[in-house]
C-alpha cells in the first residue's frame, strides 16, 4: 500500500484529500505546518508528498529545498500561486509536479498514480542488487542472505525487514512505518509482532557472529542499523 503525506494546514482540505485517497486505497499521514512535516518525513518513508506552499512555522518551498538534500520522494505542489514563474522556481527546486488551487480530485489522483508508478518504474530500472552490510551480504534477486558466509534461513517478513534496513543504513524506522511496509497494516502500539521478528532476526544473525551487533534499538522511535565508524 502506497503511503502518502499531506502536508496542508487548512484542515477541511487535508481532511478532504485525506479522505478521498483512503477511498483509492492509499495510506494517508497528515500534517499541517512545515515543521511537522518535516519530522515525519525524517522518521518515516513516504511514497508521495503532497506539499501545499503556504505553511505556518515553515514554507513548503523550504521545506522542498531542505528535504531534496537528502530525500528523493516524489513531491506534488498544491498551490493557489499558478504564475508560470512560480511553477518553473518549484519544478527547479526538486518539485515533481503542480497542482493548482482548487485542484480536480480526479486529476490530482490521476497525478499521483503517475509519480508513483514513474517512481517505482526508476526504483525496479536500478535492478536487483547485492546489498552488504559488516558481513551480512543480502541478495535482492534471490533473497538469499549471508553472514560470515554462512547462509541464514529467514522467514519472508524477517527478509523484509532486513532488506529494508540495509536499503537505507542510515535511516531509523519508526516500528509503524517498518511494520506498514512489511505488513501493508495499520500499526497498533500494542502490537508486539514486530519485536518478536526483530528478535528473531538478531538470534539468527547472532548464531552466526555472536561479537557484532547489527540491528539497534533507538528508543521510542524504532530501529536502524548501528552506524558504522
Ligand atoms: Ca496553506
Amino acid at each position: 500500500m502506497e503511503h502518502i503525506l499531506i502536508v496542508e494546514d487548512e484542515k477541511e482540505i487535508n481532511s478532504l484529500l485525506r479522505q478521498f485517497l483512503t477511498e483509492h486505497g492509499y495510506l494517508t499521514t497528515s500534517a499541517y505546518n512545515g515543521l511537522e512535516a518535516l519530522q515525519l518525513i525524517q522518521k518515516d518513508c513516504y511514497d508521495l508528498v503532497l506539499l501545499d506552499l503556504m505553511l505556518p512555522y515553515k514554507s513548503g518551498d523550504q521545506l522542498l529545498n531542505e528535504l531534496r538534500q537528502y530525500s528523493a520522494v516524489p513531491v506534488i505542489i498544491i498551490s493557489a500561486k499558478d504564475t508560470i514563474q512560480a511553477k518553473i522556481e518549484l519544478l527547479r527546486i526538486g518539485a515533481d509536479d503542480y497542482i493548482t488551487k482548487p485542484f480536480d480530485l480526479d486529476e490530482t489522483l490521476a497525478r499521483i498514480e503517475s509519480n508513483v508508478r514513474r517512481n517505482r518504474m526508476n526504483r525496479d530500472s536500478e535492478g536487483p542488487r547485492i546489498l552488504t552490510y559488516q558481513d551480512i551480504q543480502l541478495n535482492e534477486l534471490n533473497h538469499i542472505v549471508e553472514v560470515a558466509g554462512h547462509e541464514l534461513a529467514l522467514t519472508a517478513k524477517e527478509y523484509g525487514i532486513l532488506e529494508l534496513l540495509m536499503r537505507h543504513p542510515e535511516k531509523i524506522y519508526s516500528k509503524s512505518n517498518l511494520f506498514q511496509s512489511i505488513w501493508n497494516e495499520e500499526y497498533m502500539s500494542e502490537d508486539n509482532t514486530l519485536n518478536v521478528h526483530i528478535s528473531n532476526i538478531r538470534n539468527k544473525l547472532k548464531a552466526v557472529s555472536p561479537d557484532k551487533h547489527y540491528i539497534e534499538t533507538v528508543w521510542g522511535i524504532g530501529y536502524r542499523l548501528y552506524k558504522l565508524d
